[in-house]
């Protein structure tokens, strides 16, 4: 998912916070998230039955409030929103989040620790760990980055609020 990130996204106060894919920038355009600021000149893009400049810089309709150098707070609907609900064992559409190493182990809620999973291999693994119920994770579970956050909250969750995993605190974003 993504390709190339090659449109800055700057804050409704002109701050940039992120870099997102030409179709995550249209998509925000085109929903009134964001307007251009500054597109690619003498070029169109196709979305949606409509033709819109190639954006290179985005803002942000909507202030969103970025506090630096703290983490995002764990949360199951986090988890979901950073895997983009694909399970971490097949790849299909997750609606459980599954703790790697199962909390009757002493497995933490924690992001290194949980990961989407469909139903069906939730219940499979039950309470062992990958190895021991012979399943293999297709990626690792990682720290969502707040860049990630930010466009998979705005993907994720239209005109709602940001979630509250993300809003609250975020760490420190990542040098392209
Ligand atoms: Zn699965």
């Amino acid at each position: 998912m993504g390709g190339v990130r090659e449109t800055l996204v700057l804050n409704a106060s002109f701050e940039p916070l992120a870099t997102v894919s030409l179709r995550r920038a249209v998509v925000l355009v085109l929903q009134g998230k964001a307007v251009v600021e500054q597109a690619r000149p003498g070029r169109q893009v196709r979305a949606s039955a409509v033709e819109v400049p190639v954006p290179q810089v985005i803002r942000l309709c909507r202030y969103v409030r970025v506090p630096f150098r703290r983490r995002a707070p764990w949360s199951r609907r986090g988890v979901l929103v950073r895997d983009q609900h694909r399970c971490a064992y097949c790849g299909r559409r997750a609606t459980t989040v599954d703790h790697v190493v199962p909390r009757a182990h002493g497995g933490a809620d924690s992001w290194l620790n949980t990961v989407a999973a469909c139903a069906e291999d939730n219940h499979r693994k039950a309470d062992r760990t990958p190895e021991q119920a012979g399943m293999r994770l297709l990626r690792p579970p990682f720290e969502p980055s707040p860049s990630d956050a930010l466009v998979l909250a705005l993907g994720a969750y239209g005109r709602e609020p940001l979630p509250a995993w993300l809003a609250p605190s975020l760490p420190e974003p990542a040098s392209a």
